[in-house]
């Protein structure tokens, strides 16, 4: 039977943005009409959009991520490359300063593909507009859900000053980190979510300049990452479509710089090296200067709610948002999407119950929790963060700083480190006890060498 004829029922998304374009892909397999609801523009245009402030800045795609979104959307890099993605090992092409100590570079099996978030919504944008049971509703919020009865049958809308509502058969809220998902749920009689929060008080700033050519044999990324804590300023040089690059500098607990050159040019300076500043000053801006302040990771535990409505789900930063230092964001809102591809079935079957609802929920929660541990643990490295980190994590501090020493140096430590890093099968060696033995014996016979010398 074609698959047309089984498609049945309409979905709503809340959000137009990744999350959204993602869960509506999936959703357009087995739902007969499939609305996207967006507050803003759609990205019809490869520029940042007034609702989604972050892709003034840098957004690198992990592994993971990467194999999640080509599942979705078959050849969805090569489109990104057509459209003038640069493609990056992420040792042999990227000069990379990790805590102190510059990286060897050796070729590996790990490609990233730079360019700006916003080409990355855009060609989303134009699969999904291809789907003929998908329609994007640009300029609409969503103010509430519809409810009876435990379970949800649509949003309550507003269109310039026009309320309204659509009613369907399943509602997939995607709309973001202020997501009001959980007011949302209060109103129609839930009790709160409970929440959890990493206040790492992060600050960005971002500019695009003209790609300087003489750089071109030497790297295609130049990355500071610093020493934390005592060093707490990270910086970027990342190719952009265009021949251009994206200059991104930020981090934790700092005095951040204010959208005027002198600050931006200063604040690159204080990075642990002075190299991407010595290039920046010689590239011509083509851009303003764009900053973005948040005060860390946010996550809503949906899954501990003791009760969930029918028909309702949250999917992507509305669930968790990450510190985006770490580069998480995109890869969890792919791979929670690639969960829904796999729970459709059961879900129709099932007719959106509250039980597959909250399953699913959990198994959102699940994906986000190893990540969310990760970087949340990376900032517990900061005494702002309060209280004393305990031992078993100033030992795993310890040891992490060994990685990143051992890396700069060795082939097979620094790929354990780029899969455990890009979520990437296979990331989970860094813990295993060979790894372990390997790293220390790496790390005991470098001091010695350097000791020799
Ligand atoms: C500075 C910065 C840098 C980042 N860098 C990276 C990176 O390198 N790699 C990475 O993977 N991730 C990165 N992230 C995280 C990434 O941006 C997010 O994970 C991702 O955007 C989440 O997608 P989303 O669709 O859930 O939310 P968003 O992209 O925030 O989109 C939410 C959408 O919902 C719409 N919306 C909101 N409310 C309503 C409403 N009531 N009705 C209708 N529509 C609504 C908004 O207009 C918007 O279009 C970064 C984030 C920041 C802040």
């Amino acid at each position: 039977m074609p698959a047309e004829a089984v498609r049945k029922g309409r979905a709503i998304v809340i959000g137009g943005s990744f999350a959204g374009a993602l869960a509506a892909r999936v959703l357009a397999d087995k739902y007969e009409q499939v609305f996207i609801v967006e507050r803003g523009d759609p990205p019809e245009k490869v520029l940042p959009r007034r609702n989604v402030p972050q892709a003034h800045h840098v957004h690198l795609l992990l592994q993971r991520g990467k194999l999640a979104i080509d599942r979705l959307f078959p050849g969805f890099f090569s489109e990104l490359e057509q459209l003038g993605a640069t493609v990056a090992d992420l040792s042999r092409d990227i000069r990379w300063l990790h805590c102190d100590i510059w990286k060897e570079r050796f070729s590996t099996d790990i490609f990233a593909h730079y360019c700006s978030r916003s080409l990355i919504d855009h060609v989303i944008w134009r699969r999904i507009c291809a789907l003929s049971n998908i329609t994007y509703i640009p300029h609409t919020k969503v103010t509430g859900l519809v409810a009876k009865n435990g379970a949800v049958d649509g949003v309550q809308c507003i269109t310039g000053d026009r309320h309204h509502s659509l009613m369907g058969d399943l509602v997939v809220e995607a709309s973001g980190r202020g997501s009001q998902a959980a007011l949302w749920l209060s109103e129609i009689g839930y009790p709160d979510t409970p929440m959890s929060t990493v206040k790492a008080s992060l600050g960005y700033a971002s500019r695009i300049y003209r790609r300087l050519p003489e750089f071109a044999e030497e790297w295609k990324v130049l990355l500071i990452f610093p020493r934390l804590p005592a060093s707490r300023r990270m910086g970027v040089i990342s190719p952009i479509e265009g021949d251009r690059w994206m200059v991104t500098t930020g981090g934790w607990f700092d005095a951040f710089p204010n959208p005027v050159e002198d600050e931006f040019l200063n604040y690159l300076h204080g990075l642990p090296s002075r190299e991407i500043y010595d290039v920046v000053r010689r590239a011509e801006p083509l851009s303003d200067i764009a900053t973005y302040r948040m005060p860390g990771g946010l996550r809503r535990h949906f899954e501990q709610m003791p009760s969930w409505p029918a028909r309702f789900l949250v999917i992507g930063d509305a669930v968790c948002s990450f510190n985006p230092l770490y580069s998480q964001g995109l890869t969890i809102c792919a791979m929670e999407a690639e969960f829904l591809l796999s729970s459709l079935d059961r879900l129709l079957a099932d007719k959106g119950s509250s039980r597959i609802c909250q399953e699913i929920m959990s198994a959102f929660s699940h994906i986000v929790e190893q990540p969310w541990e990760q970087a949340k643990n990376e900032d517990m490295r900061f005494p702002e963060m309060g209280g004393s980190p305990s031992f078993a994590l100033q030992v795993r501090h310890w040891y992490m700083t060994k990685i990143a020493e051992v890396s700069a140096h060795h082939r097979g430590t620094l790929v354990a480190l780029l899969r455990a890093i890009n979520l990437a099968e296979g990331g989970n060696q860094l813990f295993k006890p060979h790894m372990i033995a390997r790293v220390l014996g790496l790390s005991l016979q470098q001091k010695m060498v350097k000791m020799w010398r």
